[in-house]
C-alpha cells in the first residue's frame, strides 16, 4: 500500500528540507511518495525541491508557473498523487506528521475513509482572526447544507475512494473544505495541539482569509442570494403598515407638514439595501462568469 503526502510549498525554502527529514524519520509502515507543489514561490523553494528529488526517487513535484493559492495546490498534488491512500498536510510542521501513523491506522482497519486533523486550540493566532474564523465557520454552517467544524484543517488523509470524489468536482474555484464535507464518507476526528510554524513566516494575510472567507461561503450556499428577497418582503410589509397607520392618522388627526426625516430615513436605508443585494448578485454572477471560462485552476511550468 502506497501513501502520498501531498504538501503545497509558498516561499517555503527553509522548510522544506525539515519536512521531508521529520517524514522520513517516522518510518512509516508503508511505501511513501511525497508530491511537492511549488506553488509559483519566489525564493529557493524549487531548487530544493530539485535537489531533494535527485536524493531521494520518492519525491515528486509540481511547479506552477506562478502563484495560484493554496487550493489550487491542493488539486494539482491530488491529481499527481498515485498512491492508494494520500493525506494533504502543510510544509511548515503546524500540522504534525506524528498524526501520520494514526490516521494510516484508521484508513486500514476498514472503518473510515478519511482521517482528519481538528486544531483543539487557536494558540499564537492574533485573537482577531480566531474571533473571524470562528464567526465565519458559524456563518457559514448556517447559511450552507454543508458542516465544517471549527477548527478544521487541510490535514487530511484519505483513501483513493475519496481522492476520486473530491477531484470529480469540477469547479475552478475551489474551498476544500467544503468540498470534504459535500463528499461525505466516513470521517475520523483527530484533535491536535495548534504548534508554531518551524520557520518561516503565514502567507495569509487578514484581506486574504477574509476573500477566502467569501469563497467558501459563494462556493457553497446560494442563501445570500436570497436574502435580497427576505428582506425586500419585510421591507414591504413594513411600508404598507407605515401607509396604513399615516392614512389613519390624516384622517383622524390631520398631518402637518412633517415626515421629511422619515423620508430621508427610508430613503437612505432603501439605496443601502439595493446597493447590498446587487453587490451579491454581482458576486455570484463573477463566479458563474469565471467558471464558465473553464480556465485551468492553475498551470505547471515544471515537474518531474
Ligand atoms: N501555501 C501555498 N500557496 C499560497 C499560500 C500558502 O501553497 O498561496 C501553503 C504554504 O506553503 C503552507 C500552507 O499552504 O504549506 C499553509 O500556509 P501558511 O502556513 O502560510 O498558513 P497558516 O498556517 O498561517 O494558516
Ligand atoms: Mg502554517
Amino acid at each position: 500500500m502506497r501513501l502520498s503526502l501531498v504538501v503545497p510549498c509558498y516561499n517555503e525554502a527553509v522548510c522544506v528540507r525539515r519536512f521531508w527529514e521529520a517524514a522520513r524519520a517516522l518510518a512509516l509502515p508503508s511505501e511513501v511518495e511525497f508530491v511537492f507543489v511549488n506553488d509559483g514561490s519566489r525564493d529557493g523553494t524549487l531548487g530544493e525541491l530539485r535537489a531533494l528529488a535527485a536524493e531521494d526517487p520518492a519525491v515528486r513535484y509540481v511547479s506552477f508557473s506562478r502563484n495560484f493559492g493554496k487550493e489550487a495546490a491542493l488539486l494539482a498534488g491530488l491529481r499527481k498523487a498515485s498512491g492508494d491512500l494520500v493525506a494533504t498536510l502543510d510544509v511548515d510542521l503546524q500540522h504534525p506528521v506524528t498524526l501520520l501513523p494514526e490516521m494510516l491506522g484508521a484508513l486500514r482497519s476498514g472503518e473510515y475513509d478519511c482521517a482528519a486533523a481538528r486544531r483543539t486550540d487557536r494558540e499564537g493566532e492574533p485573537w482577531l482572526r480566531s474571533l473571524c474564523a470562528r464567526l465565519f465557520y458559524k456563518l457559514l454552517n448556517r447559511l450552507s447544507e454543508i458542516e465544517v467544524r471549527g477548527g478544521e484543517t487541510d490535514y487530511r488523509m484519505m483513501t483513493r475512494q475519496v481522492v476520486e470524489a473530491v477531484l470529480s468536482l469540477g469547479e475552478v474555484n475551489r474551498f476544500t473544505k467544503g468540498i470534504y464535507a459535500w463528499v461525505g464518507f466516513r470521517t475520523k476526528w483527530l484533535d491536535f495541539a495548534n504548534a508554531e510554524r518551524v520557520a518561516g513566516e503565514t502567507k495569509w494575510s487578514f484581506w486574504g482569509l477574509a476573500r477566502y472567507g467569501l469563497q467558501g461561503v459563494t462556493a457553497f450556499s446560494v442563501a445570500p442570494l436570497q436574502l435580497a428577497s427576505v428582506v425586500g418582503v419585510l421591507s414591504c410589509a413594513a411600508a404598507l403598515l407605515y401607509l396604513a397607520y399615516v392614512a389613519a392618522k390624516t384622517l383622524l388627526v390631520g398631518e402637518p407638514v412633517t415626515g421629511y426625516p422619515t423620508q430621508i430615513c427610508l430613503l437612505l436605508f432603501f439605496g443601502g439595501f439595493q446597493l447590498f443585494a446587487i453587490g451579491i448578485l454581482g458576486t455570484y454572477l463573477a463566479k458563474t462568469y469565471l467558471e464558465t471560462k473553464r480556465r485551468p485552476p492553475y498551470l505547471i511550468q515544471e515537474e518531474n
